[in-house]
């Protein structure tokens, strides 16, 4: 890669929330290999992001490099319409079978925002064919679900700047986001908002949308899971669906396979996205009940409406599915069990840091919460001269390693952010 490049990058490639004027700087990665990935001049970073949760088993994993080999030599893509296919009945009998078990009908779509704009469907389709005209959600501030119109009308408004698409987003209830931590006692005032517009609202309400446990990209914030029972039980009361975006926190990220468990409780619709295909390409699945589908499927339209191009993708089911056996077969329980272990002793004596406003662990995942917003390039200049790839945001500097990192590396990380801190 020469600067030439570097220049026509900058020039002329959008970055996820960046400027085309002021870029910020973008590190040029060449390959990368279990937990490292190797710039172009050679430096090798230990990657805390799994490329925003989705490479749980490190990169260039052979057993998964197999499988996207042998599923090119038989076909890369073939329509679903009118067609299916054993990488799809592979994935969709796995994804059956390790979620919650009334979740049994399964729609493949192509990215997380996908399934979320697909689950709001389903839940508008349900009342629609249930003779009620219903469409608002209610969801949590802080939530993130998403950078389409139907999802980012249910992320936090501020965070998302709903300002900006004023009269064209569809407004939806708000709930304040759950103030009770997971490692607190459980303070049974904090479900009394939620609780109050579900009653005064609840004959306009089509579903209530949340990320379990785990807000993420809103502010990694780790809520107490009687919460989510609450919710459970709040919506079973008044006939409301309940859809869990599990996008960022399925698949062990949270110590359990999905964070419901943590509440053991089911969702009537469920999305699963980011580490499906443990991070080799954008895939994602909607999960929900049988009574959802059969309602949906005799409404007036009778069937579900939606069926994107690329559904049900052959090469990426082939990768998620192999990516579920090898979570099936690897002992995650005990790798993200070892980095909550050592990410909640490393990361505890930066609370004493006048600068950190807060620590937090759950599973694979550590926040340091700073007191102001960090200024990221140069953190990230920082972090990549430390060996490590570490990408903040706003206020937070958060870990979400590749399961398969070794404590020697996880170290490394920690090291760097406490190194970071020392440099304020
Ligand atoms: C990342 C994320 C999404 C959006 O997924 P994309 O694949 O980026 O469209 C939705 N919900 C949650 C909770 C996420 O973390």
């Amino acid at each position: 890669m020469t600067p030439a490049d570097l220049e026509f990058d900058q020039r002329h490639i959008w970055h996820p929330y960046t400027s085309m004027t002021q870029p910020l700087p973008t590190y040029p990665v060449v390959s990368a290999q279990g937990v490292m990935l190797k710039l172009a001049d050679g430096r090798q970073l230990v990657d805390g992001m799994s490329s925003w949760w989705a490479a749980i088993h490190g990169y260039n994993h052979p057993t998964l490099n197999q499988a996207a080999i042998e599923q090119i030599g038989q076909m890369s893509h073939v329509m679903f319409g009118g067609i299916t296919h054993p990488p799809a009945i592979a994935l969709a009998r796995q994804l059956v079978a390790i979620t919650p078990e009334a979740l049994e009908c399964v729609f493949l779509a192509d990215s997380g925002s996908v399934a979320v704009e697909v689950a709001l469907k389903m839940a508008m389709q349900y009342w629609q064919a249930r003779g009620e005209k219903r469409q608002k959600m209610l969801t949590l501030r802080h939530g993130y679900h998403g950078d389409t119109f139907g999802a980012m009308a249910v992320c936090d408004p501020q965070n998302s700047m709903h300002s900006l698409y004023q009269g064209y987003l569809p407004q939806h209830l708000f709930a304040p986001a759950p103030q009770c931590r997971f490692d607190q006692p459980w303070d049974a005032a904090d479900i009394a908002p939620f609780s109050a517009l579900l009653a005064e609202h609840h004959r306009d309400i089509a579903a209530v949308i949340l990320e379990p446990v785990v807000q993420g990209a809103g502010g990694m914030r780790i809520y107490h899971p009687e919460y989510l029972r609450q919710v459970r039980q709040l919506c079973d009361g008044y006939g409301i669906l309940l859809i869990a975006d599990e996008i960022a926190t399925g698949f062990g990220r949270t110590g359990k396979l999905f964070a419901c468990e943590h509440a053991g409780i089911s969702p009537d619709i469920l999305c699963v996205g980011k580490a499906l295909t443990g991070g080799y390409m954008t895939l994602s699945a909607t999960l929900t009940t049988r009574q959802v589908a059969n309602t949906i499927s005799n409404g007036e339209a009778g069937c579900f409406m939606h069926g994107p191009t690329f559904m049900g993708n052959p090469l990426a089911c082939a990768v998620a599915s192999a990516s579920l056996s090898l979570l099936a077969e690897n002992h995650w329980q005990q790798q993200v069990r070892a980095i909550e272990q050592q990410l909640t002793v490393e990361l505890a004596p930066l609370r004493q840091h006048p600068a950190v406003a807060d620590v937090r662990v759950l599973g694979a995942i550590g926040v340091v919460e700073m007191c102001q917003p960090v200024d990221m390039a140069r953190l990230q200049q920082h972090f990549v001269a430390q060996g490590v790839w570490i990408r903040p945001f706003g206020k937070l500097i958060y870990l979400m390693p590749p399961y398969i990192i070794s404590a020697k590396q996880l170290s490394q990380l920690t090291q760097a952010i406490a190194a970071s801190l020392a440099e304020e």
